[in-house]
C-alpha cells in the first residue's frame, strides 16, 4: 500500500502541466449520490432518452446492419459520413443556417470538437472569452490547455455588448492575446437564458471589428417551448463564427455525435485533428442516425421532447414560486436549465452536504465560473425527474435553504460565524456517496 503509493506519487509529478487543470468537476463528483434512487437529481444535465421510443432506434439499427453492414463496421472518413453531413445541413437550416456539406465535421459529440478546436487555436497563456456562467465541461477544456479564461457578464438577455468590450480592453491592455469568444446564445448552459437578435448582431460586429473568432455552441436550439428563438449567430456570420452542433439532446447523447461547421481553413485543422485523436467518429452510430434521419419523423420527435421539457420547466418554476417566493431565478424558454440565486449569505457548495442528507441534488455556481464566483448561485436541471419529482426536489430544496437561513441567523444573534480555515471542512467530499 505504501509502496504502491509512493510509485503513484512519484508518477504523479511527471505529468504534462496541462493536467494541473483537470479536477473532477462539481458535476461529476456529484453523479454517485445523484444516481442513488431516493436522490431527486436536480443536478446533471441528462436528457429523458426514454421519451424516444425503442423501436425507432432498433428498426434504424437493423435496417444499417441488413443494408451497410460492413460499412457501418469499418473505419469512416475523418470528416464525417457524407450522407450523414448532408443531413445535417438539413437540421441546420431549421436555425437559419445555410453551409455546404464540405464545410462541416462529424465529431465525437460536440464536446469533442470544443477539444480539438481549443487544441488547435490554445497555448498556455492564450485568453478564452466565457459568458459568466459558462459551461462547466467546456471549462475543463480550457483549463486542460492552460487557457486564462476572461468571463463577460451575462444578464436575462445574454451576453452584454459592453461587458465584451470593456473585457476585450482590459485583457488586450495586459499585453494577452485572445483567442476566441465561447458562448451558448440560445438556452444557455447553466443560466437558461437567451441572446437578443440585436445583442447577437452587436456581438458578431464587436468581435469582427477586433479580430476574435466566435465559438458559437448550440445543443439546445431546437427544444424550444414558445415559439422559435432568434437565429443562430452562424446564420449571419460565416467567416468568424465556427458553430458547434449536436444530436446528443435532440436524439440521444449515446449515439455521441456531434458535429463543427467552420470556415475553410479552420475546418481543414479540425479534419485533422480529428484523424490523430479518433481516426474518424464512429461510422456505426453515423450510420444509425443516418437512417433514423432518413426513415422516421424526427421533426416530430423533437416536438415530443419539447412537450416534455416544457412540462418539467413549468412544473419547476411553479414548484419555486410556490416554495421559495423569495429567491430569484431565470425563465428558461427552452433548454434544460434554471439558474437560481440564493440570498448573498449562503454558500451553495457547503449547503450541498446537507441537501443531499434532504435527498436532493444541485450543481453549485461556482462549477459554472473560472474564478471562483458564484457561490450564492445553484443550476437546477428540469430535464430528468418527472414533474412531480421536480416539485418534490423543489420542496426539499426549500427546506435545506430555510433551515441553513435560520442557522445563520441564529449564529448572527449567538456569536460571530466561525472563520473556517480549513477548506476540507466546509467543501463536500469528492464522493458523497
Ligand atoms: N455544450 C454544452 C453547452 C452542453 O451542455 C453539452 C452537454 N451537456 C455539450 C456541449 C456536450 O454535448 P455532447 O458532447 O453530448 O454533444
Amino acid at each position: 500500500m505504501t509502496t504502491q503509493g509512493t510509485n503513484l506519487d512519484q508518477r504523479y509529478s511527471h505529468y504534462a502541466d496541462r493536467t494541473a487543470g483537470l479536477a473532477a468537476s462539481e458535476v461529476r463528483a456529484l453523479f454517485a449520490v445523484a444516481s442513488r434512487p431516493e436522490v431527486v437529481s436536480l443536478a446533471g444535465g441528462m436528457p429523458f432518452v426514454s421519451a424516444l421510443p425503442k423501436e425507432l432506434v432498433s428498426g434504424a439499427m437493423e435496417r444499417v446492419m441488413r443494408d451497410s453492414g460492413p460499412a457501418a463496421l469499418q473505419y469512416g472518413s475523418g470528416q464525417g459520413l457524407p450522407q450523414l453531413r448532408e443531413q445535417i445541413l438539413e437540421v441546420m437550416a431549421l436555425e437559419g443556417i445555410r453551409a455546404g456539406v464540405d464545410d462541416l465535421v462529424v465529431t465525437t459529440g460536440s464536446q469533442h470538437a470544443l477539444e480539438l478546436i481549443t487544441k488547435l487555436f490554445v497555448n498556455p497563456g492564450d485568453v478564452v472569452l466565457a459568458e459568466a456562467p459558462s459551461y462547466v465541461t467546456a471549462l475543463t477544456v480550457f483549463k486542460s490547455f492552460q487557457a486564462e479564461v476572461a468571463h463577460v457578464a451575462m444578464d436575462d438577455f445574454g451576453l452584454v455588448p459592453q461587458a465584451l468590450r470593456e473585457t476585450i480592453e482590459r485583457v488586450r491592455a495586459e499585453g494577452k492575446p485572445i483567442k476566441f469568444l465561447y458562448t451558448i446564445p440560445t438556452f444557455s448552459n447553466p443560466a437558461g437564458v437567451t441572446l437578443t437578435w440585436e445583442r447577437r448582431l452587436e456581438i458578431l460586429e464587436i468581435c469582427r471589428s477586433n479580430d476574435i473568432l466566435v465559438l458559437e455552441d448550440n445543443p439546445y436550439g431546437l427544444l424550444y417551448f414558445e415559439g422559435q428563438p432568434p437565429h443562430a449567430m452562424r446564420s449571419v456570420e460565416e467567416d468568424g463564427v465556427i458553430y458547434l452542433g449536436t444530436f446528443s439532446k435532440t436524439l440521444a447523447p449515446g449515439f455521441r455525435v456531434g458535429w463543427a461547421l467552420a470556415p475553410h481553413a479552420i475546418r481543414e485543422k479540425i479534419i485533422l485533428a480529428n484523424e490523430a485523436a479518433v481516426l474518424s467518429p464512429s461510422s456505426f452510430t453515423q450510420y444509425v442516425i443516418h437512417e433514423y434521419l432518413s426513415g422516421s419523423d424526427w421533426k416530430g420527435q423533437i416536438d415530443t421532447f419539447r412537450g416534455v421539457y416544457r412540462e418539467r420547466r413549468d412544473a419547476m418554476l411553479h414548484a419555486l414560486g410556490d416554495y421559495l417566493p423569495d429567491l430569484s431565478w431565470t425563465n428558461p424558454a427552452g433548454g434544460f436549465y434554471v439558474w437560481v440565486t440564493l440570498p448573498e449569505n449562503l454558500d451553495s457548495k457547503s449547503m450541498l452536504p446537507r441537501a443531499v442528507k434532504e435527498l436532493v441534488a444541485y450543481t453549485p455556481g461556482t462549477a459554472f465560473y473560472a474564478d471562483g464566483s458564484g457561490r450564492n448561485k445553484i443550476r437546477l436541471s428540469f430535464c430528468y425527474p418527472t414533474p412531480d419529482f421536480i416539485r418534490e426536489g423543489i420542496r426539499r430544496l426549500s427546506t435545506v435553504i430555510n433551515g441553513e437561513l435560520e442557522l445563520l441567523t441564529t449564529f448572527s444573534q449567538t456569536a460571530p460565524l466561525p472563520v473556517v480555515r480549513d477548506s476540507s471542512l466546509i467543501n463536500p467530499p469528492a464522493n458523497l456517496s
